[in-house]
């Protein structure tokens, strides 16, 4: 297959990825004296770091996702393929793409990260991820899928089963999403569910480490739980989940959570493309660069943002896993290519660290800004709310996302419970084109638990 790209009498700058790292990259070269191709097996850019509040029915998908011609629209340098990318072939400056090969002068890899199921197969295969817009409707359909269920069995333990949300991860992504439910059960579902018991459904969030919020000040991680305890969120700290299968979240082999839905926000690996040197790559799939974003022994290919392992004397991991490193490494890549196509020497990225910041709730939010500032409640909430909306991609997503705020803040109501991807139980390809099987379980299949194992986690 022919991908009809334009020859050009300028350099060739091949992007795999258009998140927050590519499209920034794109939009930076734009009066370079270069040929910018974007490759995505998406023809939208996904603003990620608000796909919980789809999955919890408070905001609409188009609201987070912006398609990418519409944003490139105007700047001539520009050209898009929508594709997914098999394979880097350095030796022959191309990619391999299911629309066909693309050559490149220079390769830049903005592939992001994948979910990290830990080698954990029942998780893989049964849990819910939270990665993409199609994971985010299915998580929604999925336990209002649950709670019509609920509504229809008369067995108490796999009501209970049907009812219980366990969340694995307590990081940013585990714990919004956890007060994220913990609202809905007290302002949506009892207006929808009356018949429900809603007094018998448990969020139960769960974290391997000692704390929640593992990256952020005490003060914040604090703060955090006691959020969620108010909201009658369930904390297990220092607790893995081993293993997910028959309805049943288990931390040891005879301990388990009855649960239909877990959530698994536990941890990413970088979306690695095969065919770099197996030496650049690392243990979790993070591709080694060096202070200009160069990819270990290849001179023209280059990776930035969640896929690129960038290790600094004060970053001794690595840079952490988030779109203001994504970005600030596009703006520093598009100066080194500037330099490099006038044959001067490329400089070494510095992470400006911003600050970090999580919602739990309405009026309850936690920041920290760099020198020890730390802040919370309402006007953490207020602070959250205004910068998610201004780096929101474009005036429409704005306005919606605002609009939707504003309904649910003040009616404490979300308008958005439709299930409109029911699961089929059967093996799909999921949007990563990894395969997955979505929900194995048949209700036929379904092992009540034993109450008093169920008491262990009140
Ligand atoms: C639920 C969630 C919440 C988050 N919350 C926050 C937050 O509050 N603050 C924060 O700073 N960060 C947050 N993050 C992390 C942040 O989203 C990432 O750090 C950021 O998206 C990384 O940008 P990137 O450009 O490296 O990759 P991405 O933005 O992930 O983009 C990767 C792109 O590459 C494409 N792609 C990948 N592989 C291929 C292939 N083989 N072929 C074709 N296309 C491909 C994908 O379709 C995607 O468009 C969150 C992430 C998640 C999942």
């Amino acid at each position: 297959m022919d991908t009809n790209l334009p020859v050009s009498a300028h350099p060739r700058v091949v992007i795999i990825g258009c998140g927050f790292g590519g499209l920034r990259l794109a939009q930076a070269l734009r009066h370079a004296p270069v040929q910018v191709v974007v490759v995505d097996r998406n023809n939208y850019h996904n603003f990620q770091p608000l796909l919980y509040q789809v999955a919890t029915g408070a905001l609409e998908a188009d609201s987070i996702a912006y398609p990418v011609r519409k944003i490139f629209a105007g700047q001539p340098n520009f050209f898009f393929r929508l594709a997914d990318v098999q394979r880097v072939d350095p030796a022959r400056n191309a990619v391999v793409t299911s629309v066909g090969e693309i050559r490149y002068d220079y390769l830049v890899l903005a592939t992001g990260s994948l979910t990290n199921f830990f080698g954990l197969e029942s998780i893989e295969r049964n849990a819910m991820q939270i990665k993409s817009i199609p994971n985010a409707l299915n998580l929604r359909s999925f336990i209002f899928q649950n709670f019509e269920k609920a509504l229809l069995t008369s067995d108490p333990a796999e009501k209970q089963a049907l009812l219980n949300i366990v969340v694995v991860g307590g990081g940013p992504t585990g714990v919004e999403i956890s007060g994220s439910l913990a609202e809905m059960r007290k302002h949506v579902l009892p207006k929808d569910y009356p018949e429900l018991d809603l007094a018998a459904m448990q969020v139960i969030l769960v974290e391997a480490g000692p704390a929640l919020l593992g990256p952020m000040s005490a003060a914040s991680q604090a703060d955090a739980g006691r959020y969620l305890a108010e909201l009658g969120v369930q904390v297990r700290l220092n607790t893995s989940i081993k293993k997910f299968e028959n309805c049943r979240a288990y931390f040891s082999d005879t301990e388990f959570i009855p649960t239909e839905n877990l959530v698994w926000a536990a941890g990413v690996n970088g979306a690695e493309v095969p065919g770099l040197p197996a030496a650049a790559v690392t243990r979790n799939k993070r591709v080694t660069v060096n202070g200009w974003n160069q990819v270990q022994g290849l001179a023209n290919v280059f990776a930035i943002g969640d896929v690129a392992n960038l290790v600094t004397d004060d970053m001794p991991k690595g840079m952490p896993m988030l779109a203001p490193v994504a970005q600030q490494q596009a703006d520093h890549l598009a100066a080194n290519l500037g330099r490099l196509l006038h044959g001067e020497a490329p400089r070494d990225f510095k992470y400006r660290n911003k600050g970090s910041m999580a919602i739990v709730a309405r009026n309850k939010a936690v920041v920290d800004l760099p020198g020890n500032v730390h802040f919370n409640g309402i006007l953490g909430w207020a602070t959250w709310l205004f910068v998610h909306l201004l780096t929101l991609v474009g005036f429409r997503n704005k306005v919606v996302a605002l609009v939707d705020w504003a309904f649910s803040y003040f009616s404490s109501d979300q308008a958005l419970r439709l299930i409109i991807r029911p699961f089929s139980r059967r093996d799909v390809k999921d949007d990563q084109g990894k395969k997955s099987a979505e929900r194995q379980t048949a209700t036929a299949e379904y092992t009540p638990a034993p109450p008093a194992i169920q008491n262990a986690v009140s």
